[in-house]
């Protein structure tokens, strides 16, 4: 089994792709940006399942943070050859009124973090000749979103970001894939106003909002054997909106 960092992880997707990971037997290491309380207790929710789960703060759009906890994760839990990154915010505003500390904060986070922790990690996982690296783009980043262009273009940018270092990666054993998610019921979309949540829910095949385990599933399987012919993909998880 292999030691896996989830970053974003103390709630939402990210606290279900850890506690998924920790079912396929994956020591965790569960990244939030603030208070440790909560993934504290997603943590423990994976040592539950019968592997070490670390709780660990630091900030993702932060590269000297990143190579930092990736050494102290090495150490404490062994060579991390699953990444997920998941960490992701929003600032939405329309394209006229957005300032510019709104889209470089998004870009930041979402698409410097992503590069921040894929460097951090390549190097190791290449030298352990296998890696699994998910990151969390999202439909916004396929479709296009009115009142996202900073969250919309750091998603389209983690997609380019994936096909380019699958393309690297491919041949030291390593693959990378995004999962494209539709509406998902975390902490995010509840700060929707109801109305743009009623209209989306209209616009989804199955008519509801996805279940964070279901996106869980999926990077599951992505970091499983099964997955091993599988890179450079975008994998979208929407529930057949539009
Ligand atoms: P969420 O807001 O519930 O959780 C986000 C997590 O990221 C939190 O744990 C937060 O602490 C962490 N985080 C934020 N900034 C960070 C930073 N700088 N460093 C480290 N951690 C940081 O979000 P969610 O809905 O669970 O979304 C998870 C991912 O999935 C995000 O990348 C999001 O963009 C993507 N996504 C979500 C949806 C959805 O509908 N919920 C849809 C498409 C894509």
């Amino acid at each position: 089994m292999a030691t896996a960092i989830v970053t974003g992880a103390s709630r939402g997707i990210g606290a279900a792709i850890a506690r998924e990971l920790a079912a396929h037997g994956h020591d965790v290491a569960v990244n939030c940006a603030g208070s440790l309380e909560r993934a504290e207790a997603v943590a423990a929710e994976c040592r539950e399942k019968g592997v070490r789960a670390q709780a660990m703060a630091w900030d993702v759009s932060d590269f000297a943070a990143c190579q930092a906890a990736v050494k102290e994760i090495k150490e404490a839990l062994g060579v991390p050859t699953i990444l997920v990154n998941n960490a992701g915010i929003t600032a939405d505003g329309l394209l006229m009124r957005m300032k510019e500390e709104q889209f470089d904060k998004v870009l930041r986070v979402n698409l410097k973090g992503t590069f921040n922790m894929m460097q951090a990690c390549s190097a190791l996982m290449v030298r352990a000749k296998t890696g699994r690296i998910i990151n969390l783009s999202s439909v916004a980043g396929v479709m296009g979103n009115a009142g996202q262009v900073n969250y919309a273009a750091s998603k389209a940018g983690v997609i380019g970001m994936t096909k380019s270092a699958a393309k690297e990666l491919g041949v030291r054993g390593i693959t990378v894939n995004a999962i494209a998610p539709g509406f998902i019921a975390t902490d995010m979309t509840d700060a929707l106003p109801a109305e743009v949540r009623e209209k989306a829910e209209k616009q989804i095949a199955l008519g509801r909002f996805g279940r964070p385990e279901e996106i869980a599933a999926l990077a599951g399987f992505l970091a499983s054997d099964a997955a091993g012919y599988i890179t450079g993909q975008v994998i979208v998880a929407d529930g057949g909106l539009g």
